[in-house]
């Protein structure tokens, strides 16, 4: 067993995944929280974990093994979990050759190509016109991230790991943190999962990594009615274009050209379209991509328009009442990095700007992190 006395900073997703793995490596482990409780992206996402979103290649195996992690703690720590996997449904024909080259290159996992027939016949709330065919990918999964977040604190307070909520760590010495109230917390390794706040704590090295802040607005329906289920998770066309794994189809350029063309304010917007359906029903639904410095406090009700104008061509949804809204923000590379891990200082490590896939890569971040202490 390892020993050793491992700082975390931010009880999100990173901190968890690396304070639970940390201390099931024997190593005793302290995580210092700046709010009551984790409020960051961790409990603002679809809580999707998603694999087919990831690219070719390492990236993929570190979800992959995320999935089985996420699934294995659900039942030690008690959360709710949906592997109903992911449906990505074609309307135009451009998609439709994207996903027939991405199931040809054999992305792993259970991939099945569908006609128009076979997806309405399986999956009731397709939205019919227009169908060409859809992939369904057997492996994604969805939780319910505040409850998700929730559970995993107090399974990681069952297995030893220290928490201190209203910390905020102001500074960073040798071995050592500072909190807002003067009061320090020694390390042997330190790692800083921060989330979006990150620039606080290294800002240079972080500037250096070539990261910027995204905004994202979301929002959820109310519980839809208890004989309708939207089954997997849906997404259509313009997901194609968003996510890294489909980048090497090389239909994904001519579907990218003509989604610009034909949603000019999707694309302004940097609208795609996510549902997910939760235990109570409900569907999350967004999201929005708007890059800077920082952002005005509104919400934008052109941005909601369009979510719901695309998800109208690819699901029928009973009800369509909007009973909460919020926003998120995460940090992205600007240089098409999928996750930054830096060592601004010898024993202490940064990890940052997964974009839209922290939940899904968070184990296998920490399972990385942990394995390079112990080489
Ligand atoms: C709208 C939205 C949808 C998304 N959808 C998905 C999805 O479906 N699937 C997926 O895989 N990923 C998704 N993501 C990405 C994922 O949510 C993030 O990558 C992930 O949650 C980041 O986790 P984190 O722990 O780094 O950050 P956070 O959850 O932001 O946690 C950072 C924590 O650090 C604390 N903190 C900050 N500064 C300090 C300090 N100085 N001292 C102490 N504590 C501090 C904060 O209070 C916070 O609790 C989505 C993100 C957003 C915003």
């Amino acid at each position: 067993m390892a020993e050793g006395n491992v700082i975390v900073v931010g009880a999100g997703i990173i901190g968890l995944a690396h304070a639970i793995t940390a201390r099931e490596a024997g190593y005793s482990v302290t995580v210092l929280e700046r709010d009551g409780r984790a409020l960051g992206a961790s409990v603002r996402n679809f809580g999707t974990l998603w694999p087919i979103g990831c690219a070719f290649g390492a990236e993929r195996e570190q979800a992959l093994f995320g999935v089985r992690r996420w699934r294995e703690l659900a039942a030690e720590a008690g959360f709710w979990t949906s592997a109903r996997g992911s449906l990505s449904l074609a309307y135009r024909e451009e998609a439709w050759a994207v996903l027939r080259e991405f199931a040809a290159a054999g992305a792993g996992g259970a991939l099945e190509l569908l006609d128009a027939d076979a997806v309405l016949r399986r999956f009731p709330a397709a939205q019919p016109e227009g169908l060409r065919g859809a992939l369904f990918s057997a492996v994604e999964t969805v939780v319910h991230p505040s409850s998700a977040i929730a559970a995993l604190t107090n399974f990681a307070l069952g297995l030893g790991v220290r928490f201190h909520f209203g910390k905020p760590v102001v500074q960073v010495f040798a071995d050592a943190v500072e909190c807002a109230d003067g009061e320090r917390f020694g390390f042997d390794r330190l790692v800083i999962a921060a989330g979006e706040e990150m620039r606080l704590l290294f800002s240079r090295e972080l500037a250096a990594a070539q990261v910027r802040r995204c905004r994202l607005q979301m929002m959820r329906t109310v519980p839809q009615r208890a004989d309708w289920r939207l089954g997997p998770v849906m997404v259509s066309d313009l997901t194609l274009c968003h996510y890294p794994a489909f980048r090497e189809c090389p239909s994904t350029a001519q579907l990218r050209a003509r989604l610009e063309a034909e949603l000019p304010r999707h694309r302004d917007w940097g609208v795609h379209v996510i549902a997910a359906q939760h235990e109570d029903g409900s569907l999350t639904l967004g999201d929005s991509h708007e890059y800077g410095d920082d952002f005005p406090p509104e919400n934008e009700a052109e941005v909601e328009e369009l979510i719901l104008c695309s998800l109208r061509e690819f699901v029928r949804v009973p009800d369509l009442c909007i009973a909460s809204r919020w926003q998120g923000v995460y940090l992205k590379s600007t240089v098409g990095q999928t996750q930054v891990v830096l060592h601004p200082r010898e024993r202490v490590t940064m990890v940052t700007a997964m974009g839209g896939l922290g939940m899904t890569l968070s184990w296998g971040l920490a399972q990385a992190t942990i394995r390079s202490w112990e080489t």
